[in-house]
Parts: C-alpha cells; structure tokens; sequence
C-alpha cells in the first residue's frame, strides 16, 4: 500500500482550500501590471509617447533616441512597481512562451557605481543565445545568429518581479523563426485588402484589425495525482486507464455548480488576468468532469494571441499555488470530452464597424454580406490548408474522432443566411434593373439584422461557424498558439478580398457597371462556387464523411497527411504574394512542425511501453501469484477437486498470463517499428512511419492494459485510476 496512488489519494483527500486574496474592484485593478496607455502618460515625455502610439497606429519605425527615452520611463514605472528584472518575451516554435530574465542591475567593471539600468538598445533588440529553438534548418548555428527585436503593438507587462516586453524572433537574414511575425505580416496583409474593399462603401475607413476572441477549455487535476502518473506528467494525457463506470453520461458537470477549490483557483487565476490586462469574462465547468472553460472579451488579434500564451502561462503557474495540474492537452483522458480552444474572428474598422456584424442601412449590409461572402469563399479554396492549421499529434484525437468538429472543414451559416444567399444566387447578370436593386435593397439586404437577430441556430458540430456577428474557429486545439489559426484565416481572406476587388474593379472598368452592380455580380458567382464548403447536418456523422467526399473536400485525418497543405504550391505562392512567408520560411515550418510530430509520438511510445511492463505487467504478476498461492491452498485442502472449486481463480490466472502476453508481444513490435522508423532519412517519412507503424500499437496495448486494471486487486493497483483523477475535487 505505500505506493504513489495511495499517497497521492491521501494528500488530496486532506487539500484545505487555498485563500485567494482580495483585490480592489477589476474595473479599477485591470492593466495595472501592463505598460499602457495610462502608465505611457504617465511615465514617458510626450514625444516618447508619441512614438509608441504612432508606431501602434500606423507602424512607424521608433529611432534610437526615442527608444532610449523610452526605455528609461518603462523601466521607472517597472522599478516602482518593484521588478528586478526584465525579459524580452517571444514565441519560438516550440509552443511555449520563452524569456531570458536579465537584472536591472548593473556595475562598473569593478564593482563600482552600482545602478539599474536599461537604454533603448535593451528594448528594441536582443541576442538570446538560440540555437536550440526549432528552426527547420534555417538558422544553422555557425552562419547567421537569431534576434529578437521589440513589438511595440503589445504592450510590456510585469509578470511576478519581471518586465516581459513581448518581442518577434527572426533570423539575422530576416526569416521568421516564431509564431509572432508571420502573424504580424498577416495582420498587415488583411488590413490592408480589407480597408481597400471597405472604400467601396466608406471612403473614412484608414485601417482594418482582425479580432480574435479565444474560449481556453482545460482539465484541472490535482497536483499529487496527476504526479503519481507518469504518462501525465510526461505526455501531458493518459496513455492508459480504464474508463471510470461514471463518466459524462448524466450530463451533471456541464454549467454546474463550480466546486470551491477550483473556484478559488479560478478568481485568483482572474486576479491575476486582470493585473496582466487580459480582460477575461466567462468561466464554467465544461461537459468532461473536472474539466472547464475561461473566454476574455475580445481584442485586437496581435494582442488577444500574445494574451492566450501568457495565460496558458499563467495558469500553470496559479495552479500551482492550489496544488492543481492543468491539463491543456486536447485528449487527456478517454471516454469524455477533449478540449478545444474556440477562435471567435471577425475584421473592424477604424471608424467602429464590425465587419461580420450586420448594419443599419442596405449599403452597410452590402459590406457585411462582401466581407461574409468573401470569407465563405476563403475557405472554400483553402479548405484544405485550414485543416493544416490546426493540425497537431493531439489534436488529432479530437478531429475525426466524432467528438470534435471533424477533419472535414466546412463553414455553417444557419437557416437564414442561406435564404439571403439563395436570393442573392437569382441576381440576373450584369447591369441590376432599378427595380431589382430596389427589390434587393429592402427585401434582401435590408433585411439583414433581423435575420442576424434571430438567427439563434447554433451548429456545435462544424469546424467554422458564422454565430451572428462573427465567424468561430472551433477545430483549433487546446493547446495551440493561436497565432498559427489566426496566420491562416486572415492570410486566406487577405488573398480573396485582394481578388475580389480585382475582379469588381474589372466589372467597373471594363463593363462600365455601377460599383453595387459589379459587387452583386461577383458576390452571385462567388454563392454559386461555394456551395461545396457549406453544410448545416451533423458534423460528426458517418453520412457527413461520404457526402463531403462527393463534394471533394478533403478528410485528412492525421497530422502528416494534413499538413502537406502546408507546402503545396497554391499555399506557398498565396504566402509569398502576401509577404507573410518566403518558401524557405513554410518548408521551414513544415519540418518543425513534421519533427514536432514523430517526437510527440515516439515519447508517447516510450512512455507508454514503460508503464505497461514496469507497472502493469509485474503488478499483475503480484496478483497472479496471490491467485497461484490461493489455487494451491485449494488443492490442498480439496485434492483433485480444487479444478472445480478453483475454476474462476483458474480462469483469472490464464486471462492475466494472456494479457501480459500480449503486452510483451505488442510492445516489443512497437519498440521495433520505433527503431526503423528513426532510421529514415526525412522528417516526412519519419512522421509518416511513427503515424501510421507506430501509433496503431497504442490502442492494443492499452486495452491489454485496462482489462488488467479491472481483473487486478484494487488495492494493489499502483496507477491513479480515471475515476480517482476525475472525480476527486
Ligand atoms: P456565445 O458564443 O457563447 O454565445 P458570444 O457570442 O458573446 O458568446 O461570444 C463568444 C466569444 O466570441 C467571446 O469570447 C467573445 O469575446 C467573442 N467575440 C464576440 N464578438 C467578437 C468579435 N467581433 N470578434 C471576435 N470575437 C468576438
Ligand atoms: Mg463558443
């Protein structure tokens, strides 16, 4: 009994909640640990505030001097607050956050004239020693050296007694080695198309900024039981574990009553948030047990993906003080619920307006329905590298697994809209007749809001969702950077509206049409391409599989297969046009992202093989002699008719000696196919091999695994059991 489950079920058992600290109303804490807009006032002379606000605004470059200015108010409002420390923060292409912590603190070379110190040159640009992030063979060590250089657009912030100032990571050649430039460039190319197609209607409008509104969904644990798992701790889910007898079935969990303990580490987590100026809102338990939800309202999409990493960040970190393991992982346990991480996305001008948000008069629901169309017909053509953006070794447990949207990608717009859509299909070609342009302008444009307002279907099932005044993302994975979904949707929809306004153009020059005609003209055509990519049935059903393969969309259900999108010609030349990433950078990322993948899986392996014969197999040893013991007492006692007597013990014995069979068996196979496929020569071979050899020996290993977790003796079962990870609060 004095193994790790038992003492980790001891530990939890007497958890005494941990007092969260009261802080003053959010409305007056929130953004007090972020160098923003009060703080800027407050500590930089006007022409340093200037350039920040200009650079924010309108992307101008900061010169040396002003950075230095710069520098020295961040670091008094940073030294008032008692931070020792600063960081230039970044996003390498591991997934994690990364920061380098340097003091403040600073001496003559002997050890004279002690001072804190910090110039615009600290600011602005950094060398952080690192030739161990990924970089898919761009950067080789000996030749060109990466830098991180200041992104004035998110503001500096102070986590515990450090100054982070959130920084892009790029090659001195000037290729992007994080999550963080291409999205920029990505941003820049949006805005710009969109603001273009804007002037149609709106000559005011200057700039367009994507929105993102993230939804984290994510188990907590406690810390002592998720410890006492191996697979937990290294993997992040269970590799095993027989379903517990009470799952999600009653559907008793989902907006339930928040158990104390975790609402005690949520409020501090929010505390915490609202410090960071991460102006979080919603929080509730999710469908899983133990499992749950946190949405901030929505920002700039730059800023909301720098605040999702800091959070997922944080929440470790808050965990920890209330002895709870966080769970990102998109599958962490079998049988219930994984967890997604919704992107709620649309596009707003600089004079206020919601693109994706319906209007008052006919001509701005003429917009919304350009920007609506115009996205629908994004993915359409890019379906394919959709799916590629979100793809990952863990969240291909929840696409195509029936639980999740699907690996199909296709967009929902609700009952109504389609009827607005099915009109505006009958727009006759070229020139509009006054009538039918009024015609249009009440009945069906001017129709709109209402529309919009009780269009209260909601599809859970689809990967793309359009919910009234946004689209949501909703295959994205948990534990994703968002910057890698955002990147995508806003270069794709970046690339249509510029062809869009190409072909309007066209229409007007060449045809001499009116602009509302030429739009209605190329909006039709664009309806009756796209009707592929739409559907509103059951995305999770057999008949949605066979239907979207008539249709030609792809189903590709693993991350190798998805990927190559990644690198196809179409997406290669789209992210080139645009100025988000040269091929070099994409094939660059293709291997990160391939190499990220067979390793994920070989661990898994490892781990996996590890705990089967280290712990399933000697426990179920341990028991099996206990039944050995047992059966000879029975021969002596009954001679010849302990066969009888001891028919089940028999029975068990043979089942067990079965099951450890097949364990050996299998992970020895298992543990072959790992050698040859780390023995191929390219990353896509080698996630290719681990995918389709390696993976499918998961499952039969972990069934022999949980039929002997239900035939041994509780008492001596040394696992932490999903009914004690899931169930203990
Ligand atoms: P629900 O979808 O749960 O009914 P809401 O529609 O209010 O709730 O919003 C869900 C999420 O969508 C929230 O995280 C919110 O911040 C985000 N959201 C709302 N409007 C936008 C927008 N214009 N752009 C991006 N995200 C948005
Ligand atoms: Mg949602």
């Amino acid at each position: 009994m004095s193994t790790l489950r038992f003492q980790a079920l001891k530990e939890t058992a007497s958890r005494q909640l941990v007092e969260v600290e009261e802080l003053d109303r959010k409305s007056v804490i929130f953004g007090s640990n972020v160098f923003n807009d009060k703080a800027m006032r407050q500590f930089l002379t006007p022409e340093a505030y200037k350039a920040v606000t200009n650079a924010v605004k309108h992307g101008t470059k900061i010169d040396r001097k002003l950075a230095d200015y710069i520098a020295m108010g961040m670091k008094e409002w940073a030294l008032s607050k008692g931070v020792t420390h600063y960081t230039h923060w970044f996003q390498p292409l591991t997934g994690a956050t990364a920061e380098k912590h340097d003091a403040f603190f600073e001496t003559a070379p002997d050890g004279s004239d002690p001072v804190e110190k910090f110039d615009g040159g600290q600011l602005v640009q950094q060398e952080p020693d690192a030739s161990s992030f990924p970089n898919g063979g761009i950067r080789n060590t000996f030749e060109a050296r990466g830098y991180t250089a200041w992104d004035p657009t998110s503001p500096a912030f102070i986590f515990g007694t450090t100054l982070c100032v959130p920084t892009v990571f790029v090659s001195y050649t000037g290729e992007a080695l994080d999550y963080k430039t291409p999205l920029l460039r990505a941003l820049a190319a949006v805005d710009t198309a969109a603001t273009d197609v804007c002037r149609y209607f709106d000559k005011n409008v200057k700039k367009v900024t994507a929105t993102l509104g993230w939804e984290q969904e994510y188990f907590l644990i406690d810390s002592s039981l998720a410890n006492s798992r191996p697979d937990i701790t290294l993997t992040g889910r269970t590799l095993l574990g027989h379903t517990s007898a009470k799952g999600q079935q009653l559907d008793d969990h989902y907006f339930g009553s928040i158990p104390t303990r975790v609402l005690n580490y949520m409020r501090d987590l929010e505390n915490e948030c609202m410090l960071l100026g991460i102006p979080v809102k919603t929080r509730h338990n999710e469908v899983a047990p133990n499992q749950f939800e946190l949405a901030p309202i929505f920002e700039e999409a730059n800023l909301a993906v720098d605040h999702n990493s800091l959070l997922m960040d944080v929440m470790g970190k808050i965990a920890e003080r209330h002895y709870f393991k966080v769970l990102l992982h998109e599958k962490p346990f079998k049988g219930v619920n994984g967890s997604g991480k919704h992107n709620n996305w649309s596009l707003a001008t600089d004079t206020g307006v919601n693109l994706l948000g319906p209007g008052k008069t006919p001509m701005s629901n003429l917009q919304f329905l350009t920007f609506f169309i115009n996205t629908i017909k994004a993915v359409q053509d890019n379906e394919e590298l959709m799916r590629a953006a979100i793809a990952t070794a863990s969240n291909d447990h929840r696409l195509g697994a029936n639980e999740a949207p699907p690996a199909i990608i296709s967009v929902f717009i609700g009952e109504q809209l389609t009827k607005v859509l099915q009109e505006l299909e009958g727009v006759s070609s070229g020139k509009l007749s006054p009538k039918e342009k009024t015609d249009l302008k009440l009945n069906v444009v001017g129709k709109i809001p209402d529309v919009l307002l009780d269009n209260t279907d909601r599809n859970r099932t689809s990967p793309f969702a359009f919910t009234g005044n946004k689209f949501e993302f909703r295959a994205v994975g948990s534990t994703a950077n968002c910057a890698n979904a955002m990147t995508i949707v806003n270069a794709i929809v970046a690339k249509q509206l510029k062809d869009f306004k190409k072909e309007v153009d066209a229409l007007i020059a060449d045809k001499g049409m009116k602009k509302d005609d030429a739009v209605f003209n190329v909006l039709r055509e664009y309806i009756k391409e796209t009707k592929a990519i739409l559907f509103e049935g059951d995305g999770y059903s057999e008949e949605w599989e066979q239907e979207a393969a008539k249709r030609g969309l792809s189903n590709n259900k693993t991350t190798p297969k998805a990927l190559k999108a990644k690198v196809s010609e179409k997406t290669l030349a789209l992210f080139e046009d645009l100025k988000i990433m040269n091929h070099v950078e994409m094939e660059a990322r293709y291997e990160i992202e391939l190499e990220e993948y067979a390793k994920k899986i070989q661990i898994e392996g490892r781990v996996l093989g590890d705990i089967a014969r280290n712990h399933v197999v000697p426990t179920a040893i341990r028991y099996q002699n206990i039944l050995i013991e047992n059966v000879k007492g029975l021969k002596d006692i009954f001679g010849k008719d302990h066969e009888t007597v001891g028919r089940q013990q028999i029975k068990l014995i043979k089942e067990i000696s079965e099951h450890i069979a097949g364990i050996n068996m299998k992970v020895e196979a298992m543990t072959e196919e790992r050698k040859k496929a780390n023995e191929l020569e390219t990353g896509e071979e080698m996630a290719i091999a681990y995918c389709d050899n390696v993976k499918p020996y998961f499952d039969t290993i972990r069934n022999h695994c949980d039929k002997l977790e239900l035939l041994v003796d509780d008492e001596i079962w040394t696992l932490t059991k999903y009914r004690e990870l899931l169930f203990t609060k």
